[in-house]
């Protein structure tokens, strides 16, 4: 039950359909947004909205897809989704998706459709796992061509990898996986970004391989506060080994640590006491608890 922006209106969740020929089904052009609405004192507050509106028109734009909403549109759609769905903690997914009026890679006569759902979601990982930590593997699977040379766009087709690595991780025992660039460089998690620290400076992988999280800019806001140096490089496998903490950002995983990586075990093999100050932060910020 429930409603779902489609294409500027809302229309009940079980009639937001779409044809099997639906062009993006069969050949992946497509770019969505993954966006959380928190519970705090003034009511379901959405966080970073407009930071996620505006990385979703920027991928539509290097999708070379006409966006057929302004912005003002997509947060105002957002807001509606949330708010007609009486929902208080939420995960929203906005998409834009080519119709099914062509087949084929050169049709041209497609319609660019957006949908925004909302569901309620009040947490992706456990209690457990926020406290002391998962265990990852790194990945066989590789980021993907197109992540590496268009990786700014969060485009549906990139989640391939993603998800065979992820179900590679899950099959060995782990809960997230780490993948690598085509160079052998860290790059990020299957939906995450990965900060490690070592003697006090917070490295990240600079943003030539990972996608430009919305988390991770958070995080670097915070480190900014609290004087905590950032080196934004390339990062090997074997520095993450040997990191006193190390972390994954994201809008599902929040601030997420990691505790082993190829069985190896990182710093203590639980949360440190960076990560959990930083994880802190994080959850005040998206109850709207500080300046934010
Ligand atoms: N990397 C990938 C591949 C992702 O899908 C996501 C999630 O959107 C992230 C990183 C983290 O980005 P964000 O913090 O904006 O959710």
């Amino acid at each position: 039950d429930g409603f779902i922006w489609m294409d500027g209106e809302m229309v009940p969740w079980r009639e937001a359909k779409t044809h099997v020929l639906t062009h993006t089904l069969h050949y992946g052009l497509g770019c969505f947004e993954g966006v959380r609405a928190y519970s705090t004192e003034k009511g379901a507050a959405i966080f970073r909205m407009k930071e996620h509106t505006d990385r979703l028109c920027r991928s539509a734009h290097i999708l070379n897809m006409k966006m057929p909403f302004s912005k003002d549109e997509i947060n105002a759609a957002q807001c509606a989704a949330v708010r007609d769905n009486n929902l208080d903690e939420a995960y929203l997914r906005p998409m834009v998706f080519l119709g099914s009026e062509g087949m084929g890679l050169r049709a041209d006569n497609l319609k660019v459709h957006v949908m925004v759902a909302a569901w309620s979601w009040p947490s992706y990982m456990s209690p457990e796992a926020k406290e002391m930590g998962i265990k990852v593997r790194t990945s066989s699977y590789t980021r993907h061509h197109v992540n590496i040379t268009m990786c700014k766009a969060k485009a549906n087709g990139n989640y391939i990898n993603s998800m065979l690595a992820l179900n590679e991780a899950i099959a060995s025992g782990c809960e997230e996986a780490l993948l690598l660039d085509n160079e052998g460089y860290v790059a990020e998690g299957s939906g995450e970004n990965i900060f490690i620290l070592r003697d006090g400076v917070l490295h990240t992988p600079e943003l030539t391989s990972c996608l430009e999280g919305i988390t991770r800019q958070t995080i670097l806001d915070f480190a900014k506060e609290l004087n905590i140096p950032v080196k934004e490089r390339r990062i090997t496998r074997d520095e993450v080994y040997i990191a006193d903490e190390a972390f994954f950002t994201g809008t599902a995983a929040e601030v997420l640590p990691i505790r082993e990586l190829d069985g190896r075990v990182i710093g203590a093999g639980k949360r440190g006491p960076l990560t959990e100050k930083l994880q802190g932060m994080y959850f005040d910020a998206v109850k709207g608890k500080s300046a934010e």
